[in-house]
């Protein structure tokens, strides 16, 4: 286990204001839309003025006005070794020394991909600045090497902002998607079908209606932005055999899941046993170690059609920087199974803590995980598991609101946002933990109190 020690300062109680973060939130508003640079930062799904943080160590937060928070956000799933690893820092640290970008191949980007080769099923990897770009890339490449031009995606899986995945379902099944956002014109999302998640039939329909013509089918490998909905047993070996059935690319997106749900992320915990694998996958977060780093891979002759060995062009300035693959790689190397068997432990009594909480307070909720990653719904079980979007979306956002500010009052930083997991590190040691769960039982009694309110 890796721990990091927490701040010398002891957290007093509750928190000593708010007074800096409001400045800087009025600053930031009138320079940045929003005040943010990614909008789930901003509070508008629970209110309330978001925490500028100042510096991190380990588990937990220190934002300008000098309030320490556990970290349930780990940057939205980088930090899976927590803040300021020793290792981490130092190995970016000598990096930096000798210099932060040249334009030319380095080490540290063949190194990364080595590893990347050897924990994945993929055969070769080109990397990119972002998880949007690499499902942007991942999808021309499928694109390019089937001479095919529509894709299927699932409702509530989250690709990043490309414009032909900001899509929504159009009216019917297997009809092709409506822009999900202004500014994406129909043309860009026109060749792009929404389905429902875990849905079989959805799937064998379009196909059957469109399998000429469809180059491949993405999805989250497990999906993590809607809440952590776990794919049904075999559902992503049926998602790879419908595509090989019907000549369509698999893409994987394990953006989220990758180097998280477990060390082999998403496809460790079906595809390695179920003896199978993606065409393509896509990579971000936890192999950037807190840097601008993703990637996508797959098939080594998928691979071999992009630029400059093949015709598919896909190109980035800043692609495999060295601090970000130096950070990366330094990351996966300490990702060792301790280090999920740790976060596992952690996710399993803060789980448990939070369904005891909630029951206690009778609060209808819902408890998913694949892995080690987990969310709590606020849904009501007697509505059964959270198989898709729709149900998702039953979720009690003003419970999950006053639950956010509750526990937030108490030192714990959850997502601001009911949609998304909760995510820990090697570094959420027993203090850390127990933090959280001193924190639970109050903030389910306000989750109540706003039920009652309503
Ligand atoms: C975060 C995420 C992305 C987008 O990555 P960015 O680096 O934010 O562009 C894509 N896919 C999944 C599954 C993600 O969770």
């Amino acid at each position: 286990m890796v721990t990091s020690a927490r701040p010398d300062s002891q957290p007093s109680g509750p928190t000593s204001g708010t007074a800096r973060s409001a400045s800087l939130f009025e600053r930031a508003q009138a320079v940045t839309p929003g005040g943010v640079n990614s909008p789930v930062r901003a509070f508008n799904a629970v209110g309330g003025t978001p925490r500028f943080i100042r510096s991190a160590r380990g588990a937990w937060l220190t934002d300008v006005d000098g309030n320490e928070y556990v970290d349930l956000i780990c940057s939205w799933g980088p930090m899976l070794l927590g803040h300021g690893h020793p290792e981490v820092q130092a190995a970016v640290a000598a990096a930096v020394a000798r210099g932060t970008s040249y334009g030319t191949p380095t080490e540290p980007e063949v190194e990364l991909a080595e590893e990347i080769v050897a924990r994945t099923p993929v055969d070769r990897v080109r990397f990119v600045s972002s998880g949007t770009e690499a499902t942007m890339s991942a999808i021309r490449l499928a694109r390019g090497f089937t001479g095919r031009d529509v894709v299927l995606k699932f409702a509530g899986c989250y690709h990043g902002h490309v414009d032909s995945l900001l899509a929504s379902a159009g009216s019917g099944l297997a009809t092709f998607a409506v822009p999900g956002t202004p500014g994406v014109p129909e043309s860009s999302t026109a060749l792009t079908l929404v389905l429902p998640y875990n849905d079989r039939a959805a799937v064998e329909k379009a196909f059957a209606e469109h399998g000429e013509r469809i180059a491949c089918l993405i999805t989250e490998a497990a999906p993590g932005n809607m809440g952590v909905v776990p794919p049904e047993p075999g559902f992503n070996a049926f998602l790879a055999e419908t595509c090989a059935r019907h000549g369509a690319l698999f893409i994987s997106d394990e953006v989220m899941t990758g180097f998280r749900a477990g060390r082999l992320g998403q496809w460790g915990l079906d595809g390695a046993r179920e003896g199978w694998r993606p065409d393509l996958m896509t990579f971000g977060k936890v192999m950037g170690g807190g840097f601008p780093a993703a990637a996508f891979g797959g098939r080594a002759d998928v691979m071999s059609r992009l630029a400059p060995e093949g015709p598919v062009y896909q190109a980035g300035t800043l692609s495999g920087n060295p601090i970000a693959t130096t950070a990366g790689l330094t990351t996966l190397r300490l990702a060792t199974d301790e280090v999920y068997a740790h976060i596992d432990a952690a996710g399993e009594t803060i789980k448990a803590a939070a369904a005891a909480a909630l029951s206690e307070a009778g609060v209808p909720h819902v408890v998913q995980s694949t892995g080690t990653m987990f969310s709590v719904f606020f849904t009501d079980p007697a509505d059964g598991p959270v198989r898709d979007f729709a149900d998702a979306s039953r979720t009690d956002s003003i419970a999950f609101a006053a639950f956010f500010h509750a526990m937030l009052d108490r030192r714990v930083y959850l997502p601001p946002s009911a949609y998304e997991a909760w995510f820990l590190s090697s570094a959420h040691d027993d203090r850390a933990v127990q933090t959280v769960l001193d924190a639970l039982p109050e903030a389910a009694e306000a989750a109540a109190r706003a039920r009652e309110e309503v």
